[in-house]
């Protein structure tokens, strides 16, 4: 077997944690060095996916010869939800289940009745959603809503089939993810949302069908910004379509008024239509970094915590609970205040302002999810 037929699993390397025996959480909230409170939590469940989008997981890098992770290195339901409590424990109400694309996971349902449970420390509930392709919805999205997820984000690049079928390069069909929004609608998974990666050139002609598709719809879709997430993608910043741009395109045609955020730390500008059609959303990590208020933390398939989507290392906290020396759950939360409090990340911000650290090679996004 020639070195280039050995299976490649990508596993970027990872920070062990160490925390003392008597180790215990500091009291409230916790807020890293820019006050950014943590309050949301992206959990990848899978490396798999059966797409492969360019943007994301190239299949000239990701080929035949990519090997995904070994199920034993994955997080167990359990190990999830243990880590999950104890990040409910720290502030995070927002619980985004993501890949990978995270349905290939085999029984999820069963993690999202164990996340579902879970209860913010003054009792309410948390908000439990989850970022899908929509390949698997029409068959899913009734066992997910019954297993108690509350809404979902579907990525949708084009309704134009040659289009879109070129950016997931597996030949997947639009009317397949059509028909698998209208069963999550059917299944009360609402309010759905669909996110749409513009690239210049590629597939920026879909910007006005897909406005028009969604209009009415009771829909939110949302168009963001192409990035330069992992060393993958080959991005270049002129195949980047500002979000003003998009904007500017739509208004053209359907005027459009701004809404204010929805929640701190939102990463999307809404907009409405001006005739009550409904309500878009623009996601621009490039022209119009939001690290501001970036409450976000993701947590791999294998149990590493990355505090920024554009992150070079992570922190092992599988090492911690697969380690010879049982930990608690204090032990828990005292690491992810530790690593939380002494964070800086504002990568889109540097980049727009290009001081964008270079060197060591960014996560890649299948890996850590959206
Ligand atoms: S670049 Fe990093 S810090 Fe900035 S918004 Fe994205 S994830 Fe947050």
């Amino acid at each position: 077997m020639s070195a280039r037929e050995v299976p490649l699993v990508y596993s970027p390397p990872a920070r062990p944690l160490e925390v003392p025996a008597d180790a215990v959480p500091p009291a409230g909230l916790i807020a890293d060095t820019l006050g950014r409170p943590l309050r949301d939590l992206r959990i990848s469940v899978t490396d798999r996916c059966n797409f492969r989008c360019g943007y994301c997981m190239p299949k000239q890098v990701f080929d035949k010869h990519h090997a995904f992770l070994p199920h034993a290195e994955l997080l167990s339901f359990e190990e999830i939800t243990r880590l999950a409590r104890v990040f409910v424990g720290l502030g995070v109400e927002k619980l985004r289940i993501t890949g990978g694309e995270p349905t290939l996971r085999r029984g999820l349902e069963a993690l999202i009745a164990m996340l579902a449970e879970l209860r913010t420390p003054d009792g309410r509930e948390l908000d439990l959603t989850l970022t899908t392709n929509g390949s698997t919805l029409v068959k899913k999205a009734a066992e997910l809503r019954a297993a108690g997820l509350k809404r979902l984000t579907v990525s949708l690049d084009g309704l134009d089939d040659a289009v879109f079928q070129r950016m997931n390069d597996v030949g997947f069909p639009v009317a397949d993810v059509l028909d698998g929004i209208a069963a999550a609608q059917v299944a009360g998974l609402g309010p759905i949302k669909v996110n749409m990666v513009v690239q210049r050139g590629v597939n920026d002609d879909q910007i006005l069908p897909m406005a028009r598709h969604f209009r009415h719809s009771g829909v939110v879709l949302r168009f963001i910004e192409y990035m330069d997430v992992g060393a993958t993608n080959g991005w270049r910043m002129d195949q980047v379509l500002p979000s003003r741009d998009v904007l500017d395109r739509i208004a053209a045609v359907f005027p459009l008024v701004p809404l204010s955020h929805s929640a701190p730390g939102e990463t999307a500008e809404r907009w409405a239509y001006a005739d009550g059609a409904g309500e878009v959303g623009f996601i621009s990590s490039v022209t119009q970094a939001f690290c501001g208020d970036c409450n976000r933390a993701r947590l791999s398939t294998e149990g590493r915590l990355y505090t920024c989507l554009f992150a070079t290392r992570g922190h092992d906290l599988r090492g911690l609970l697969r380690g010879p020396e049982a930990v608690s759950d204090d032990q828990l939360a005292a690491a992810v205040a530790q690593v939380w409090g002494v964070r800086t990340d504002r990568y889109s911000q540097l980049r727009g302002s290009g001081q964008a650290p270079q060197g060591e090679r960014r996560v890649e996004m299948h890996y850590i999810g959206g």
